[in-house]
């Protein structure tokens, strides 16, 4: 739970058994639960997917309804034939429901741009430096991902990382609360905004967001939330008690079950008064001249210039209202009774190594959970993973290289993380990553906790299996056995094939 809990603006639909029913009936809703792959050794499974905090799966009763959406297509802006009619009020609707999902208010819009919160952060990092250009320094924390942090070096200025506190089974917590007022006392003359992830996508602790911004606006600074790892697993609202609102809030589509759909920025109207958008064309002036142009006031037209991607937004507003529907409530308790329960069988592996805290009444993480293996490489582990059980899990750095840095203990002496090579292309530290969406099941944990416990017991076996890929990334690759992603689908043979059958 993010803070206090939000009154939701899309209500929950019928009594807590039905919605429970109805969580049950979506867990098979999702398109690529069952594609099924051919292993190592010959068989063939469907595979396992524990990948959702890269991406998750589309919600296939929302491509159902898109689909039926579709047959009215048209652009927006305009209303006089009834296909740009219909269209233009889903396109404005989808906004809406963007909105009612955060529970903001009318002093809110929300902005669909790029493919995920990096297009939206880069975005909002341009609007707060011109908006206050004295301020240029941010404070961040040291979990975040490179998208919550390189945009604000580049746009704003400085940019500080407050450390993490130590949970009490010594790795790595939320943000550090006491050093966070400490930064912020420091820096704020300076001080633009803070940025800070709701949800870590390494370890998955959640961030007291709303506690942040009253810190933040304290010192006259602002709050900007990246809700890329969150938005599709908790409850969140950007209003939360005095003062506590967050200013801007970023989420990725493609991270809440709507792969193909826009990123959203739910910002501060007032934020972007006066500022020349990032883009400028059709659909966001009142008057062109050949020598002059006046942009509309209207957002969030203003910051959407050019045709939208449609269909992605339609995608995304089914998904958040069916989620708001059901009850963000019980998406929450149902990830973590899972995240529990993988942690108890994971906990169990010999030579396993969870990053964080491994009970959730310690540290509260949402389904995502980062281990090592004592015998074994990270890229070999998540290959063994692929190759021989079916389970698709992520290695590497999670594009948080100092924060996996820090867990690895590549430090120097003074604490800091230090710029050796781990984690850079030539480096091959890592860690695999385990993480859950709402098909997930505790088959699913038990399929990666016994597959992780016999490469855990066979190591040798495993090594004699594959070799390093040496190019930098620390993957490995299996010595003999080849797998064509070309055999496993061709856009150009299945096109082919509807010609040949046409
Ligand atoms: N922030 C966090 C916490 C993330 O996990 C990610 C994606 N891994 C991002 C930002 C960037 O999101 P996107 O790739 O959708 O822009």
């Amino acid at each position: 739970m993010i803070g206090t809990a939000p009154a939701p603006q899309i209500e929950p639909l019928g009594s807590q058994a039905e919605r429970e029913e109805r969580l049950e009936a979506l867990r098979t809703a999702f398109t690529g639960l069952d594609t099924e792959y051919t292993l190592a050794d010959g068989s063939t499974v469907s595979r396992t997917y524990l990948d959702s905090a890269a991406s998750n799966l589309r919600l296939t009763v929302a491509d159902d309804i898109v689909r039926r959406a579709l047959r009215h297509y048209a652009n927006t802006h305009s209303e006089l034939h009834f296909g740009a009619h219909v269209t233009t009020h889903l396109y404005h609707r989808a906004h809406q429901i963007v909105n009612d999902f955060v529970d903001a208010s009318d002093a809110y819009t929300s902005v669909f741009l790029g493919s995920g919160v990096t297009g939206g952060l880069n975005r909002m990092a341009q609007v707060l430096a011109e908006r206050r250009p004295e301020r240029d320094l941010v404070i961040t924390t040291l979990m975040e991902h490179h998208a919550n942090d390189l945009p604000h070096r580049k746009h704003v200025g400085e940019v500080v990382h407050v450390p993490l506190e130590k949970d009490p089974d010594g790795d790595a917590g939320r943000v550090d609360m006491t050093a966070l007022r400490a930064a912020i006392q420091e820096h704020a003359d300076r001080l633009n905004y803070v940025a800070v992830t709701a949800a870590s996508n390494v370890t998955g602790v959640i961030n007291p967001v709303h506690e942040v911004a009253r810190l933040a606006h304290e010192a006259g600074a602002l709050c900007v939330v990246d809700a890329a790892q969150s938005a599709a697993h908790l409850p969140l609202s950007v209003q939360g008690g005095d003062d506590e609102a967050i200013d801007v809030l970023c989420m990725s589509g493609h991270k809440i079950y709507a792969p193909g759909s826009p990123g959203v920025v739910v910002a501060r109207k007032d934020l972007f008064e006066g500022l020349e958008p990032q883009a400028v064309g059709g659909g966001i002036v009142d008057r062109v001249e050949t020598d002059r142009y006046e942009i509309t006031d209207a957002l969030p037209e203003r910051e959407e210039a050019g045709t939208p991607n449609l269909p992605g937004a339609f995608r995304l507003a089914t998904t958040l209202y069916l989620l708001g529907r059901i009850g963000m409530d019980l998406v929450e308790d149902d990830e973590r009774e899972l995240t529990q329960y993988a942690l108890e069988r994971f906990e169990a592996i010999d030579g396993l190594k969870i990053y964080g805290s491994h009970r959730l009444e310690v540290a509260d993480r949402i389904g995502v959970i980062t281990f090592n293996l004592d015998a074994l490489p990270h890229g070999l582990v998540t290959a063994a993973l692929n190759d021989y059980f079916g389970v698709a899990v992520r290695n590497e750095c999670f594009c948080a290289q100092p924060f996996v840095r820090k867990l690895l203990g590549r430090t120097s002496t003074n604490g800091d993380a230090t710029s050796d090579a781990a984690c850079s292309p030539e480096a091959q530290p890592g860690m695999v990553r385990v993480s859950f969406g709402l098909y997930n099941t505790k088959a699913d944990v038990d399929t990666a906790a016994d597959a992780l416990a016999d490469i855990a017991a066979r190591p040798d076996w495993y090594r004699s299996r594959y070799r390093p890929l040496r190019d930098g990334s620390g993957d490995w690759v299996h010595r003999n056995f080849d797998f064509e992603p070309a055999r496993a689908f061709s856009l150009e043979k299945e096109v082919d094939a509807w010609l040949q059958s046409a």
